[in-house]
């Protein structure tokens, strides 16, 4: 299978280094053994490990705590408040997203942490840019 030899960070064909780490999958920390093209990409996955097995908690009790708030000012809207709560919606998300540009491991597997990351937090900036846009 020529997935297994293209680093896991920067998508390099024929990378052959191994790299053995431990992330957070669904609460669960889960062995994980792949391949990087160098030293230097090795660094970036384990810190990339590190980062998603701390951020991904805090995303989720900030996505958690944003759909109660959202649903708190929808329940406000019924009973008179008229606000227009969509731009703040996804700037909510895009700004998450920003902090957090986190997606599933098929995606990294696949594209790339490197190249993921930087999707995710292009699709963030766009989030905010139509809601503010909205607002004004
Ligand atoms: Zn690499």
């Amino acid at each position: 299978m020529f997935e297994i030899s293209r680093c896991l960070y920067c998508r390099k064909k024929d990378s052959s280094n191994e790299v053995n780490t431990s992330i957070l999958v669904n609460g669960e920390l889960k062995q994980m053994q792949t391949v990087s093209c160098s030293d230097e990409c090795a660094d970036k996955i384990q810190e990339f490990a590190e980062f998603n097995n701390i951020s991904s908690k805090n995303f989720v009790k900030i996505g958690i705590a944003g759909i109660i708030f959202f649903l708190f000012l929808i329940a406000l809207n019924t009973v008179g408040f008229q606000v227009d709560i969509f731009p703040f919606i996804i700037i909510f998300f895009g700004a998450v997203f920003l902090l957090y540009p986190l997606a599933t491991w098929g995606f990294y597997k696949r594209i790339g942490i490197k190249y993921m990351t930087i999707i995710v937090r292009v699709l963030a900036i766009l989030l905010i840019v139509l809601g503010v846009l909205r607002l004004i």
